[in-house]
Order: C-alpha cells, then sequence, then structure tokens
C-alpha cells in the first residue's frame, strides 16, 4: 500500500506530517512512502532527508494514487476529489462547525480520521497531537512573551543593583498551561495559575506555582469523566472575573490556555483587566484560534491595548515547527500502526476499535461519526 504525505497548503502551516524517521517505520511495514517535495521545509527537513529515510519525492499529484494520506490539517475538498475512493485519511479535520467540509470528504469515499477526536486513554496517549502540539505550543508562549517583555524575567542581583523577578499568571493548566508554568519557572519568574478543574490545583503546586482559584462545589465537580473542563454557569465566571480583575493587575506576563472541546474559548481577561496592567506588560492568548481568552486580541498578529502588548499567535506549535512535526509525525505513525495486520502488511481497519470509533468521521460514501452528522453503525 502507498502512503502520501502532503506539503501543506495553508502559508502559516510550517509542520510536515512525517519524519525520516516515520518514513524509516512505515518502509519497514511494508508500505510505499510518497512525499510530495518540499512538505518538509518548513521543519528543515529536506526532500533529501526523506529520500534517504526511503521515500519518494513527488508532486502534489500523488495523492491520486494514495491508499493513505498523512496531513497536518484538512486539505481542502479540491484535494478530498483528487483521493481514491476507499482512502484513508489521518489528519487534524478541525471537525466542530465544518460539517458541510467533513461531508465533501465522505462523498469522496475518503475515510477520514480526525487526529484531535482520539480519546485521553492509557493505550492513546502516543497517539494524543492535542497534547503533543499543546505541550510545545506551552513552551513557545513563554518564549515568545519573555521575547516581547522589555525586562529581565529572573531575579537578577547585580553590583550595579537588583532586577526583580518578573511575575507570571498561567490561566488554564491543561497540558499547554502546566508546560507554560515550567517554562516561564525554568527563566525565573515568579508564576501563579489558575484552572476550572480541581485536579489541576495538585498539579499546578507540584510545579512550584502558586494555585488562584474560586474553589466553590461547582469548581469541585467541574470535570467531565474524559477529564475535560465544562463550560462554567454565568455566576461563576462572574466570580472568577472579580479573582481575577485582583491578581491580573499585580503581572507582568499572562498567558491564557483555557479551552472546551467543541465550544467558544471562554473570555476570561476584558479590556478594562488589560488597562489595569503595569505598562510593558505581555499577554499570550494561546486560545485566540477559537475565538480567544483575551478580549481584543487578533489571530496571527500582535497588538497593543495602552500599552500592554497583547499576541495572538495563531499555531503557537508552527513556530517550533521541527521539534512539533517530530512530535506530529510520531502520533500518525503509532495510530497508523494499529491499522497494519503485522504478518501481510495489509490495511485493515477494526471499525469496533474505541480508537477508530472516536476518530473515523466517514466511511463507504457517508459521515458516520454521530457527533458530527453520522449515525453510527
Ligand atoms: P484544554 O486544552 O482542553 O484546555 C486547557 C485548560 O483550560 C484545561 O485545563 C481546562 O480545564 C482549562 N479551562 C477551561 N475553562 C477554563 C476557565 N473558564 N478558566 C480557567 N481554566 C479553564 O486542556 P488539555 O490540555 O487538553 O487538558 C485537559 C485534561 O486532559 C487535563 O486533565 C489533562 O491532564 C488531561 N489529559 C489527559 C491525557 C491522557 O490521559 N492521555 C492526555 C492529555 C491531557
Amino acid at each position: 500500500d502507498q502512503v502520501f504525505v502532503g506539503k501543506e497548503t495553508e502559508s502559516a502551516e510550517s509542520r510536515v506530517a512525517a519524519s525520516p524517521e516515520t518514513v524509516k517505520k512505515m518502509k519497514a511495514l511494508g508500505l510505499d512512502v510518497i512525499v510530495e517535495s518540499g512538505a518538509g521545509a518548513g521543519s528543515s527537513i529536506a526532500d533529501s532527508d526523506f529520500a534517504a529515510a526511503g521515500a519518494t519525492i513527488a508532486d502534489a499529484k500523488a495523492v491520486g494514487t494514495a491508499d493513505i494520506v498523512l496531513r497536518v490539517r484538512r486539505p481542502s475538498t479540491a484535494e478530498a476529489k483528487r483521493m481514491k475512493s476507499g482512502a484513508l485519511l489521518l489528519t487534524q479535520m478541525d471537525p466542530y462547525g465544518n460539517e458541510a467540509a467533513l461531508d465533501a470528504f465522505a462523498k469522496a469515499g475518503v475515510t477520514a480520521f480526525a487526529m484531535e477526536l482520539m480519546p485521553r486513554i492509557t493505550r492513546a496517549q502516543s497517539m494524543d497531537v492535542l497534547s503533543s502540539q499543546a505541550n510545545l505550543a506551552g513552551y513557545q508562549a513563554v518564549i515568545e512573551a519573555a521575547h516581547a517583555f522589555g525586562k529581565a524575567m529572573p531575579m537578577m542581583m547585580t553590583a550595579a543593583g537588583t532586577v526583580p523577578a518578573a511575575k507570571a499568571f498561567v490561566m488554564g493548566a491543561g497540558v499547554a498551561g502546566l508546560q507554560a508554568i515550567a517554562t516561564a519557572r525554568r527563566l525565573g519568574a515568579a508564576v501563579s495559575a489558575t484552572d476550572v478543574r480541581p485536579a489541576a490545583k495538585e498539579q499546578v503546586a507540584s510545579l512550584g506555582a502558586k494555585f488562584i482559584a474560586v474553589e466553590d462545589d461547582e469548581f469541585k465537580a467541574a470535570e467531565t469523566s474524559g477529564g475535560y473542563a465544562k463550560e462554567m454557569s454565568k455566576d461563576y465566571q462572574d466570580k472568577q472575573a472579580a479573582l481575577v480583575a485582583d491578581h491580573i493587575g499585580k503581572q507582568d506576563m499572562v498567558i491564557t490556555t483555557a479551552l472546551i472541546p467543541g465550544r467558544p474559548a471562554p473570555r476570561l481577561i476584558s479590556r478594562d483587566m488589560l488597562n489595569s496592567m503595569r505598562g510593558g506588560s505581555v499577554v499570550v492568548d494561546l486560545a485566540v484560534e477559537r475565538g480567544g481568552n483575551v478580549e481584543g486580541s487578533v489571530a496571527g498578529d500582535t497588538v497593543q491595548v495602552g500599552d500592554v502588548t497583547v499576541i495572538g499567535i495563531a499555531n503557537m506549535a508552527g513556530r517550533i515547527a521541527a521539534s512539533a512535526s517530530l512530535l506530529y509525525a510520531k502520533n500518525l505513525l503509532t495510530f497508523l500502526q494499529t491499522m497494519i495486520d503485522k504478518e501481510t502488511g495489509a490495511v485493515s481497519v477494526d471499525f469496533d476499535d474505541e480508537l477508530v470509533k472516536a476518530t473515523a468521521l466517514s466511511r463507504d460514501g457517508a459521515l458516520i461519526h454521530p457527533g458530527f452528522g453520522g449515525t453510527a453503525v
């Protein structure tokens, strides 16, 4: 069977869905791997690196003969039509609110898997693209904030005087937030953090940061069985806003990462709060692509709100593409391995497997995912 790794078509996307290492492993599974010329350029992987790992380099048209297509983002509906009926597509499908686009893949006979729907269970940890990318995004958010911040992060005692440590506040202590806390701590900042899930409290403390939250009864119950946050009541949000308003005026740096699956990002920082911050402060809104945690943040842009710099880099993991691609490629490979018969090397998808059930959107010309326009079979 043939695997095609495409060059991402969105100009802001510098990641790639395979690495020389995963190409070698796919070859070892008996697959033919075709990589589109230039696919790795944004991640410092040359065509020759892929070729040395055993891939054939071709142009975009090669997608038409592939049995398996690996990508970072959902390709265009035009590409869906070029794909072979029955082909498997493993990528981030961005399914929420995009049912019409998903339908194009179903109609083309493509079996599309949305990697972001991978369940958070132990067996699937190594296939969890949200975690691998959020981890790097959390790190990079602090690097970007430090770069925009006109002062030092650590306390520095010098003969010429003492520079105080920067105060950093991380909102949302999931995978990205915890890595942001760890990174800000490594750079010497005094770090505090908040989340609406009670489990986050201990994790924040274990990283040496101060936990700040409204810990009422709603907070104590605010976690789904999948480990995700629930959308909080208006009453809770008001209490949270009051607490944050008080805290935020003392911060130099705020990193927001709060998300709720399938919902717009919760609004955590108002313009008034931004105006209460010290001049020269920096805010990074990691949720900007999903509507933003910060009032006035702009996806893909950095804006000044008064004297505060609000960074709205979309696709933060893409800013550290070489590392992000290695992890993403490994996530895809690990999932793909579950679909290859070890003895024959043939592709066979077990539609009863819980990982497949959770991620497969379309099959045999129809949408099948109950959450996205399909009726489960
Ligand atoms: P996410 O990206 O969905 O959201 C980021 C964080 O924002 C979450 O911690 C969430 O609770 C928080 N948040 C939501 N609304 C908020 C609000 N109003 N105010 C403050 N914070 C708010 O989260 P994630 O990184 O995907 O992690 C979610 C959970 O899944 C965590 O418990 C994490 O440990 C767990 N997880 C488990 C596995 C696994 O077991 N395989 C893998 C990854 C993550």
